[in-house]
Order: structure tokens, then C-alpha cells, then sequence
């Protein structure tokens, strides 16, 4: 069970009262774009054994969306934080890395 702290209102509780939405910080890709950037928008997402990047929506709460860190393999939470970004922020990174010596973003675990 993860318990995830909702950046926007505070509340902090069991996934149960979150909804899961996929990856974070995906490109999205439409009208003008290549057929293998369209495709891998819409098919193609990370599966880390590890650090992950997620959109998560405060359903039983505010409503409103935001991004959580975590490892998938011990569901640990970093951090959760703001969903008006394009990657994940200097602060979150250096969390992870805190807490991971040697993890770099993009290292795949
Ligand atoms: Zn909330």
C-alpha cells in the first residue's frame, strides 16, 4: 500500500483515495509529428525496476493532479510535487540521488 501526500491540498493517504495515471513528463506528439513520434506517444512508457515518475489525480480529494517519485521495486515515495512541469525538478532529483548514491535520471534504475 503506498501512501502518497497530495501537493496541492496536504492530505496525506492511501493510494486508495488517488487514482493512477501512467508516466510523468511524457512529450505528447500530434498534428505535424512523424508517425514513430505520434506512435511512441502513444504506446511507448518506461517500466523502470526503480526510480519512476508518475501522474497521479487526488479523485477522493481536491481533484487535482500532480506528480509522485517513487521506487517501484520497494514502494518507497520520495516526494510527490507540482503537476505544471515538464520534468521533474532539481529538488526531487536531488532527493532521489540523496537517498540512491549513484541513481541519475535516465539510468533506468
Ligand atoms: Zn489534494
Amino acid at each position: 500500500m503506498l501512501i502518497l501526500t497530495c501537493p496541492v491540498c496536504g492530505v496525506t493517504a492511501e493510494e486508495t483515495e488517488f487514482h493512477a495515471a501512467g508516466e510523468a513528463h511524457l512529450k505528447r506528439f500530434g498534428p505535424g509529428s512523424t508517425d514513430d513520434e505520434f506512435e511512441s506517444y502513444l504506446f511507448m512508457r518506461a517500466n523502470p525496476k526503480g526510480v519512476h515518475f508518475e501522474r497521479w489525480r487526488h479523485n477522493n480529494g481536491c481533484g487535482k493532479w500532480f506528480h509522485v517519485a517513487r521506487d517501484t521495486t520497494t514502494l518507497e515515495v520520495f516526494t510527490s510535487y507540482s503537476a505544471q512541469t515538464v520534468s521533474p525538478p532539481q529538488e526531487v532529483l536531488d532527493l532521489i540521488e540523496d537517498r540512491r548514491p549513484g541513481w541519475s535520471k535516465g539510468s533506468g534504475a
